[in-house]
């Protein structure tokens, strides 16, 4: 370990070590490699950090020594010392892992400031107030950032001392007031840790290193990491910088600065600045920042420099710059460079115009823009100025992305009302139920208090593309279902609420929403995204609209027909209902005759709309809780309608009561125990085919028919069966040539650890990665939101198995049953159509494991397109 490096200097380094340097500090390492004016400092390494963790918590001799080597090494760089009023070597101790996480981690300024140093430095710079300023926010940053005292007793003696003086401003207070405010925040912090404020700049070094340490692991990091796919055992390196003051006076400043606009992405410079002033005056609005152009005005010899700067930094990073600097009496400092963070309007022009000013290649334009930005791009958004102002009052599941406002409705029969007539309304639920669909449909937004990322809402409403939170089981519904409350506040049918389904966040107020708007820089990107990718893009879609909108968004094909789904509708849910509840073989054909017309009418609706492109129906697979009446008026309805007593229909409800209905009589279990099922489903199927065939004969409908939840070959043998029995006799009756496929669904780990066997009855596998991950987990899609949490708090788990594909366990059983399944069929079809086949890491996965296509919900699929054009750039 002692002969492992930990430290490097700005010069030892380049953008190429952003791994073991971070972001930040590799970037500076890269702007002091082309000559550029950065105060000079050094970082120490991700790998440190992960030691720090190692040893539990501790920094390590060894690295406390070659920290040490390297402050003498920054003394000898720049002429000054650790401690000595003379000439005090003053430093910035700045966070910077391998991914930008703007925010989520610590930084602390002018460290090395101690009583007697800022006397001199005052003396030194012939500007006591501004001494002791620095003085003053170095103590109150250190004790809240390291020592963890929290700012607010800072803010109130800085609140008290403005009220004894009678100003208003913090930059009104004197330098003796600043003296003054000093003492009293080093009177707090002994106060408060029971100790002096340290004076020993060393002592205080460490104690900020540690501090950015620690921060990686803060909740707010850690959140942050959960969102973006960024692993816990990456790290952060600390950056050690020598400090460049701006606010030395009035030839002093700071600002941040974009190559382009972030939020337009329109060429230009764009930023702000001030003068006499320190970065966090930029951002914290107590004075107004001026726009960059005025710099010109201001000082024209900084700002040609500072467009020269930028414009090289633009051209050698090939991207959008976000860069802080600051000028310290006249001379220019870079303090960061940057890959700006981008509106994704934005991210699609500037991919656009670098690729037109020659400076990328299409390759690149594609693999730089975030594949989850292209959600903002297809659903409504708040009004940005509008949320920067609203507080959360809640935060669930982000479980269909957008966002949404309306006032609050409790049933699923008032949202279709309401929302029919032309009010915005939210539909506020336990949780949701194929009953509840038409509610769904016709409100803004969805929240529930209960289900995971795979809930019956989750899937419905991202296949809707309506904005979903869900699994926020702090609401708590009031007895009568007429008011819930959420974050101290009761809300009944006439309050706003406002739901953003891509954080989760929830709202108590009415927050104004801007729709969606999709651009031509959007489709030229994409447009490229096709030329590289290597996997096909299907789309779960269960009804002709659905497939429609799917093909708009570029699917080429159905990877999943959830034939269930057909049936939510609220004049069709009877229909589905009888079957299951038939007691009798004749009550079942009955109930199935009044099914086959709609299914053959809805498949040729979705064969017309996916125009000979590949179609997967799967086979019934109602989860038996999700399906049965509950509504004493549906009870009624359905008696009537099968001509039975209520009692006796409720006799039949309660018999079908399941434990664990996600593991009970479903999918296939229900063909083997009542192959009409089957046999009518395949009839449709094949029917409609034939029936679109004549109709097109440009097209070749070659019907893919699914057998779900599949876990012995004898099993799937045994539906196929049916299948292929009634499909030939309906073909060989018909007269005509028609291709059809039976495949099964891999949602089953039994299946998957046989899928050889498998292989020799199945033409195509499609992974049902939603159930293979409740199955190999053990966790139910339904109820894992709830204590998920607290795998996340305790680092169990890093994400949402449910959400994004666990490589490690479930892909594992992915990639097994690939490899055995081409053992016995080479030629064999591979795809996915859990949740999964939309996200885009676990999108990458599937190109690894070689499947042929993923399969997402409709508003899902350009950001496949994406993620799998990335992915397979990524594996050239
Ligand atoms: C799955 O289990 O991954 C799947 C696609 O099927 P469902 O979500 O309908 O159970
Ligand atoms: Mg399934």
């Amino acid at each position: 370990m002692t002969d492992h490096k930990f430290v490097y200097e700005f010069s030892e380094g380049d953008a190429s070590m952003r791994n073991l340097l971070g972001g930040k500090g590799a970037n500076l390492a890269e702007m002091t490699g082309l000559g550029m004016p950065v105060p000079q400092g050094f970082t120490i390494t991700t790998e440190a950090c992960t030691q720090y963790y190692l040893d539990g918590e501790v920094i390590n001799d060894a690295i406390k020594a070659e920290v040490m080597t390297y402050i003498t090494k920054l003394e000898e760089i720049t002429g000054k010392k650790f401690g000595d009023p003379a000439n005090p070597l003053l430093v910035s101790v700045r966070s910077g892992s391998r991914a930008s996480m703007p925010g989520m981690m610590d930084t602390i300024l002018n460290l090395g400031m101690n009583d007697t140093v800022v006397e001199a430095f005052a003396e030194k710079t012939n500007n006591p107030r501004f001494a002791y300023d620095s003085y003053r926010r170095f103590i109150q940053m250190y004790s809240d950032v390291v020592m963890e005292v929290g700012k607010s007793y800072f803010e109130e003696l800085i609140d008290e001392m403005k009220e004894a003086r009678g100003v208003k401003q913090d930059v009104e207070l004197t330098a003796e007031d600043l003296k003054e405010l000093a003492a009293e925040f080093k009177a707090q912090y002994k106060a408060k840790i029971g100790s002096d404020f340290p004076s020993d700049p060393v002592e205080q070094l460490f104690g900020a290193i540690k501090a950015v340490f620690r921060s990686w692991d803060n909740p707010r990091a850690v959140y942050y990491r959960r969102m973006n796919d960024i692993p816990g055992d990456w790290g952060t390196a600390v950056n050690v910088q020598s400090m460049v003051f701006g606010n030395m006076g009035d030839t002093s400043g700071t600002g941040v600065a974009f190559s382009r606009n972030p939020a337009t992405g329109d060429p230009g410079l764009y930023g702000e600045f001030l003068m006499n002033a320190q970065g966090e005056d930029v951002v914290a609005g107590i004075r107004t920042p001026e726009t960059i152009d005025q710099l010109k005005t201001e000082n024209p010899a900084v700002y040609d420099q500072f467009v020269e700067i930028v414009s090289k930094l633009e051209n050698h990073y090939a991207d959008m710059q976000d860069m802080e600097f600051t000028i310290e009496e006249g001379k220019l400092f870079m303090l960061q460079t940057r890959n700006g963070k981008r509106t994704a309007a934005a991210a699609f022009k500037i991919a656009c115009d670098l690729v037109d000013e020659g400076k990328i290649t299409k390759e690149k334009a594609v693999s730089m823009i975030d594949p989850k930005q292209i959600d903002a791009l297809l659903h409504p958004q708040f009004d940005a100025a509008k949320l920067a102002a609203a507080q959360p009052i809640g935060k669930g599941l982000p479980a269909s992305p957008g966002a949404a406002t309306g006032k609050v409705s409790f049933t699923a029969e008032d949202a279709a009302a309401r929302g029919k007539a032309g009010e915005p309304v939210i539909l506020v639920r336990l949780e949701t139920t194929p009953e509840d669909i038409e509610g769904m449909h016709y409100a803004k937004g969805i929240l529930t208090a209960r289900g995971g990322m795979t809930s019956h809402a989750a899937v419905v409403a991202r296949g809707m593309g309506t904005c979903c939170v869900s699994g926020l089981g702090e609401v708590s519904f009031a007895a009568d279902g007429k008011s819930f409350s959420l974050g101290g506040k009761t809300f009944t049918e006439n309050d706003w609420v406002s739901l953003d389904g891509s954080t989760g966040n929830v709202y108590g107020e009415e927050i104004d929403t801007v729709p969606a708007e999709v651009g031509g820089y959007f489709g030229r990107v994409i447009e490229w995204a096709d030329e590289f990718r290597t996997m096909k893009v299907r789309t779960n879609a269960d009804t002709p609209a659905d497939a429609r909108q799917a093909r708009e968004f570029g699917a080429e094909g159905i990877g999943l027909c959830r034939t269930e789904h057909m049936f939510f509708e609220a004049d069709r849910i009877a229909a589905i209902r009888e079957m299951i509840v038939s007691k009798t073989v004749e009550q079942r054909e009955a109930a199935l005759a009044k099914l086959l017309p709609m299914q053959r009418g809805d498949f040729e609706g979705i064969y017309e709309a996916m125009e000979g492109l590949p179609v997967t129906v799967r086979l019934l697979d109602p989860p038996l809780h999700e399906f049965l009446p509950t509504d004493e008026d549906d009870i009624n309805a359905l008696a009537a309608e099968m001509k039975l007593e209520v009692a006796e229909l409720k006799e039949i409800i309660a018999s079908l009561h399941e434990f664990n209905p996600m593991m009970g009589h479903r999918g296939c279990r229900l063909d083997v125990t009542y192959p009409e099922i089957g046999a009518m489903q395949t009839r449709a199927i094949i029917e409609a085919a034939i029936n679109v065939q004549k109709r097109h004969p440009e097209w070749k409908v070659v019907p893919e028919i699914m057998i779900p939840l599949v876990g012995e070959v004898k099993e799937l043998a045994f539906v196929k069966k049916i299948v292929t029995d009634t499909a030939n006799a309906i073909i060989a009756e018909a007269g005509v040539e028609l291709d059809y496929l039976v495949g099964t669904m891999i949602e089953i780990p039994r299946a998957a650890i046989t899928a050889d066997e498998i292989a020799t009855e199945a033409q195509f596998f499609s992974f049902g990665t939603n159930d293979l991950t409740q199955m190999t987990f053990g966790f139910s899609r339904d109820d894992a939101g709830k204590f998920l949490d607290a795998y996340y708090q305790t680092k169990i788990y890093e994400s949402d198995p449910f959400a994004r594909l666990d490589q490690n366990g479930v892909g594992k059983l992915v990639k097994t049953a690939v490899d055995l399944g081409k053992s016995t069929r080479p030629d064999i079809k591979l795809g996915i159509c859990g949740e999964h086949g939309g996200d885009p890491s676990s999108i990458e996965f599937c190109q690894q494991v070689g499947l042929n296509y993923v399969s997402c919900s409709p508003f899902r699929v350009p950001i496949a397109r994406l993620a799998a054009a990335q992915a397979a750039l990524k594996a050239k």
